[in-house]
């Protein structure tokens, strides 16, 4: 939250906030404790709108399903005792009744000892027979008689009345969410309409000045709405009625008008951002005028999410979550899902865990429990934990994670190589065909997609060369992409390889000098000049790259000693360079073509890095890797490479 945001009159109680931080089991069984016991409101629907419904209470089945006793294949309908000495040897003569049984057909006649009745599938056994003899397991013997070769035990190929339900029984539970198989029992024993928990309808607000509607125009310094349309899906995944009601600005008046009407119209209410400091106390003080109890929890000893606020305002929860995407879904799923499902009837949810190796240390706040997406692939020993944290500003690690695993309060770290266990996501863990770990690069897309729409299910974890170097060593990955300058003999990656190790040649992306085009400094001149003019001028500024990114090497060769204003500025990505440039935060910096040209930024070309690949040589015959240096090798894919701006190896 910058100044510029801080809405007025906050003044010094914006440093009232989080006095109060409890731990997540406190928080919940407040929060439990002021919404429930509750009567849950009903809804009887006919069974075409169930679908998707939970329902309210325990159905009993009302009739015997069948409802009475019922051939189960086409034949004959038999006493069973009449064929106890048949066999091949010794067929057994059975006379014909004078009538034959299909389906909603009433037998008139019984089956007395010696004779058959023909029946079909479906027909109703009559009186008399006990079993049903299979069509294809007799012969027939003149008009009005068969011969049987074989014995049938009694109640044989027979669906006995109640077999299937029996009238009384509990056919279904309440809390049980109503699908095609629970639709198809009720239609069976003849029940139109049910009962339901009418779903709670939870209004949805996002707040805050910079927030844009997904759709509109992105102004300079605007961020896309996207809690909005997270938080409206994943209330529907629980039970709820999601219904965004679009983002309201940092402003009290408007802020507390919007709360009023959504409160009155929903069950419901989760806010999100404005709960930094600056700004916490902004809804603060109109939850406290929004009904009582009010305010339960301000602050919360988790990770990300801390800056939760749990509330209820006259019997309906209110909540704001943190601004931060992946904050607003961790405290989400962590504490409303809970009191949703609750709301909604639902039993809790069961999550499914597996276990994992934690390939690297990852640190953590002592007293808070922390929660670290983790995205999930096969290593030599079993699943391997990547932790995709970007910070909890990032949406990625929520779309590329698999589960997630916990960091208890009192550690302040996760070793490396430590078994963790991972709370999926969803319930079935797909792990991918094909584990890419290592640097990231646009071009990599150009390689994949063909390969994802043919069905393999691709996994890229961007860690960096040598991240991924030291992920191929132990076995986590089939390729780790890798651009690292050996000075020694200045060449690129191959002198990065250990046994267990090859190269596959990819591609070659030129790295250049970015300016806004038009900046006389640059423009027409080559790079040695271009960089004495920027070094002579000391309102120039440049943007650096990170320590050990084989861009700043070049840039640093390019400076000598010289360190001019923004050198500290060290992104980690070619893609944050030519921003920075675009929107005047600096005027200079290193990154490669393709990018440059996305950015509309003039170019100078410098010098060529090869991006490659490590292909882990105990990998090498797996269909997926396979697959995936075919790709790389296609004329369909060296041409899309070099559309893109890159030069296949
Ligand atoms: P706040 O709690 O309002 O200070 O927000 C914290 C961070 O989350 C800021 O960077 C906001 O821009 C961001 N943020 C807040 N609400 C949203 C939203 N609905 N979608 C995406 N980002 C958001
Ligand atoms: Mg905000």
């Amino acid at each position: 939250m910058t100044d510029q945001f801080t809405p007025r009159g906050s003044g010094d109680r914006a440093q009232d906030q989080f006095l109060d931080v409890v731990s997540p089991e406190t928080a919940m069984a407040r929060f439990e404790a002021a919404l429930f016991p509750r009567q849950l409101a009903r809804q009887d629907r006919p069974l075409a709108e169930a679908l998707g419904a939970v329902l309210a209470d325990d159905v009993a089945v009302p009739i015997d399903v069948p409802p009475f006793d019922r051939a189960n294949v086409d034949g004959f309908a038999v006493r069973s005792a009449d064929l106890a000495a048949a066999g091949e040897a010794n067929p057994c003569r059975l006379t014909l009744n004078d009538e034959s049984v299909a389906c909603g057909v009433v037998p008139r006649l019984p089956v007395t000892p010696g004779t058959a009745t023909p029946i079909a599938t479906g027909g109703p056994v009559p009186r008399g027979a006990d079993a049903v003899i299979m069509i294809e397991h007799t012969d027939p013997a003149g008009d009005d008689a068969i011969e049987v070769r074989r014995s049938i035990a009694p109640g044989g190929f027979v669906a006995f009345a109640g077999s299937d339900m029996a009238r009384g029984e509990t056919l279904l539970r309440a809390g049980t969410p109503i699908g095609a198989r629970e639709i198809g029992m009720l239609a069976a024993c003849g029940i139109a309409s049910v009962e339901t928990v009418k779903r709670p309808s939870v209004a949805i607000l996002s707040t805050g000045d910079e927030l844009v509607q997904p759709g509109e125009a992105l102004p300079p310094v605007g961020i896309y709405d996207t809690n909005g349309a997270i938080l409206a899906a994943a209330v529907s995944e629980n039970g709820g009625e999601g219904r965004f009601l679009g983002a309201c600005g940092d402003d009290e008046a408007a802020l507390e008008a919007a709360m009023w009407t959504a409160l009155a119209g929903h069950d419901m209410l989760i806010l999100s951002g404005g709960t930094s400091k600056g700004a916490g106390d902004l809804t603060h003080r109109i939850l406290s005028r929004l009904g009582q109890p009010g305010i339960l929890v301000h602050g919360v000893a988790l990770k990300p999410g801390k800056p939760l606020c749990l509330a209820v305002c006259d019997g309906k929860p209110v909540v704001v979550l943190p601004g931060f995407p992946t904050s607003a879904m961790f405290t989400f799923h962590a504490m409303i899902v809970p009191v949703l499902r609750r709301m909604a009837g639902l039993p809790p949810r069961s999550d499914a865990h597996v276990s994992a190796t934690v390939p690297v240390r990852i640190p953590s706040d002592l007293g808070r429990t922390e929660f670290v997406m983790v995205s999930l692939v096969e290593g030599r020993d079993g699943l391997v934990a990547y932790p995709t944290g970007k910070g909890s500003g990032a949406i990625t690690s929520f779309g590329q994670a698999d589960g997630f695993l916990r960091i208890d309060a009192l550690a302040d770290h996760m070793p490396q190589g430590a078994r963790a266990e991972i709370t999926l996501l969803s319930p079935h863990l797909h792990a991918p065909d094909l584990a890419i770990i290592g640097s990231h690069c646009s071009g990599l897309d150009r390689v994949l997609t063909p390969l994802v729409r043919r069905g393999l299910a691709v996994r890229s974890i961007a860690v960096g060369s040598l991240g991924g170097l030291a992920a191929a060593r132990r076995g986590e990955c089939d390729l780790a992409p890798i651009h690292l300058f050996d000075d020694q003999t200045q060449s690129y990656n191959a002198p990065f390889l250990s046994d267990e190790l090859e190269l596959v040649p990819g591609w070659r992306r030129m790295q250049g000098v970015v300016f806004r085009k038009g900046d006389e400094r640059f423009e027409g001149r080559d790079a040695a000049a271009a960089i004495r003019a920027a070094l002579a001028d000391p309102s120039c500024m440049m943007v650096n790259r990170n320590q050990g990114a084989g861009t700043r090497i070049l840039i640093d060769r390019l400076l000598g000693d010289a360190r001019p204003e923004g050198y500290w500025n060290q992104p980690r990505s070619h893609n944050a360079v030519a921003a920075a440039v675009a929107q005047g935060r600096a005027d200079w910096g290193v990154t490669i073509a393709p990018i440059a040209e996305a950015a509309g930024l003039g170019f100078i070309a410098l010098t060529e890095e090869h991006y490659d690949f490590a292909l882990v040589k105990a990998r090498k015959e797996r269909p997926a890797v396979k697959a995936f240096l075919e790709a790389l090798d296609s004329p369909e894919c060296r041409s899309a490479l070099e559309e893109a701006g890159f030069r296949p190896a």
